[in-house]
């Protein structure tokens, strides 16, 4: 009965790559979750910031809260964001405890500041990738080859990389920047998580890089416009090519402005407006601000 309160109780925000499902988070934070994850048998690893870990994947749990606390700092230095950020590395089991997600999905909860990682690298972002390993470009599978045994190996790291994109949510949420779209919301955070993957750990961008080339070539879109991004209902995969299709101008921008661009949403997007601007006029205010992106818009949806 505990763990059906808890399911209907404990939602997440702010998923990695599928949609948030809405609810309310729970009004007691952290503690309540830290409850569930200990009576659940996690143990914690010191590494700067806090990790819950299942028995077995303490070695993972070691390297992933060095990568999460190293991001932190970074993040705090350079953009003034402190954040308080736990980590939990979760099985099955425990998962569907906490959340209704489906296991695997990488994932936050914003109430209690912890980001949930799968214990084993499987769930829907992880098939979505391993399936497009056939049509993988050639750059792209050169990329993972050189610094992998096989592309699944390459698969687990970027499903643990995703943990980086939640952080930028993180970042983005605190600074604050209220992105006024669906699809920026989710470019920032990718922007984010690149932007501190291209400074301290340019091979995880190499990787992240060749993992969204080989997707979005990979993978026949059933919707793949920006306004459908905004309203309609999408299959995982699709919002997973959403999020490769992103990617590009990610990358192009970081080169151009690197953080100056962050800071420069935070001027011109530092307030919550209503109503939301059509993807056009939004494309139009960031025209302005990086010259490219309608040129981007039109060819890539
Ligand atoms: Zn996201």
């Amino acid at each position: 009965m505990i763990a059906r309160a808890l399911v209907v109780a404990v939602v997440m925000s702010g998923p990695g790559l599928v949609p948030a499902q809405s609810s309310q988070p729970l009004a007691n934070h952290r503690d309540s979750m830290t409850q569930v994850l200990l009576r659940g048998g996690l143990d914690t690893a010191t590494t700067g910031v806090l990790v819950y870990y299942v028995p077995g994947s303490e070695a993972n749990a070691r390297k992933l809260g060095t990568l999460l606390a190293a991001s932190l700092r970074y993040f705090g230095g350079s953009l003034g964001a402190e954040i308080d950020l736990a980590l939990a590395i979760v099985d099955s089991a425990r998962w569907h405890l906490i959340t209704d997600l489906p296991y695997g999905l990488p994932s936050s909860h914003g109430g209690a500041r912890i980001a949930f990682l799968p214990s084993t690298p499987t769930g829907p972002d992880a098939d979505a990738f391993l399936r497009v390993e056939r049509s993988a470009p050639s750059g792209a599978m050169e990329t993972v080859r050189r610094r992998y045994p096989s592309w699944s190996a390459g698969v687990a790291r970027m499903l643990n990389l995703v943990m980086l994109h939640e952080v930028g949510h993180v970042v983005a949420r605190t600074l604050p920047i209220h992105a006024p779209n669906r699809w920026l919301h989710e470019w920032l955070a990718t922007y984010l998580a690149y932007a501190f993957m291209r400074s301290a750990r340019p091979d995880d961008a190499e990787l992240w890089d060749a993992m969204c080339d080989a997707l979005f070539a990979g993978y026949t879109p059933q919707h793949r416009s920006l306004e459908d991004f905004e309203n309609a209902t999408l299959s995982i995969d699709n919002y997973v090519w959403y999020q490769t299709a992103f990617q590009p101008r990610v990358r192009v921008v970081y080169e151009a402005q690197g953080l100056d661009f962050v800071r420069a949403l935070q001027q011109d997007f530092g307030a919550d407006v209503t109503p939301r601007p059509s993807p056009a006029d939004l494309l139009a205010r960031l025209e302005r601000m990086a010259p490219g992106f309608i040129v981007w818009a039109t060819r890539t949806f």
